[in-house]
């Protein structure tokens, strides 16, 4: 199992399941050290790219099972993303 060090106290306490789900909208806490962290504030851009990829999937002409599967691979790309690319940062 991957995990990612506290930027509080460097311990690895955030597991990949759980920066995947991280929103920036809510900052969690460390299990070690209890002080909040949460991604840095590129994740606004990865948000602007996700919501960029719906609309552009919902203005195609694809059936409506084929544009629920490509909403779920821009998700899953999102999620991605923020696992390999977004730092978590002190809150
Ligand atoms: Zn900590």
């Amino acid at each position: 199992m991957i995990m990612y060090k506290c930027p509080h106290c460097g311990n690895e306490s955030i597991s990949l399941f759980k920066k995947a789900d991280l929103d920036l909208r809510y900052k969690s806490k460390c299990k070690n050290c209890g002080k909040k962290y949460g991604l840095s504030s590129y994740s606004y851009l990865l948000d602007l790219i996700f919501v960029w990829g719906c609309f552009l999937i919902q203005n195609t002409s694809f059936t409506v099972p084929l544009k629920i599967v490509l909403g779920i691979l821009v998700l899953l790309v999102d999620k991605l993303f923020n696992i390999l690319f977004v730092p978590i940062v002190k809150k």
